[in-house]
């Protein structure tokens, strides 16, 4: 992944309420895929998923509801954007490709996006 070179600064407002709205589609279409998800699992032969992969994606989504949560939390508590580790700005390019980005490039490369 290349990162356009740029001067860290903290998000500007309005990128911010993009990356919220981002955020919010992100808990939204996960949270509806979960419930989609547990609804197969009661079904006879699971609505056609295999159980494996019912929970590798239930998993997921899981995940991802909570990333999305808890950067949003973080809006609203006014940390956002700023690296956990080291306590720097993000990159704004990171952010837009890594809405719940905790860590900036140097301290995380690849581990925020990754799955688990
Ligand atoms: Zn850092």
């Amino acid at each position: 992944m290349t990162i356009a070179p740029q001067t860290p600064q903290a998000p500007a407002a309005e990128p911010l309420e993009l990356l919220r709205t981002m955020l919010e589609e992100q808990f939204a279409l996960h949270t509806q895929r979960l419930t989609e998800l547990t609804v197969y699992g009661r079904l006879p032969g699971h609505g056609g998923y295999d159980r494996h992969t019912l929970d590798v994606l239930a998993a997921a989504s899981r995940q991802a509801i909570a990333d999305a949560a808890g950067a949003l939390r973080r809006m609203s508590e006014g940390t956002y954007g700023v690296c956990e580790d080291c306590g720097r700005p993000i990159p704004l390019g990171r952010l837009r490709a890594l809405p719940h980005a905790r860590h900036c490039t140097r301290c995380d490369p690849g581990r925020d996006g990754r799955p688990r």
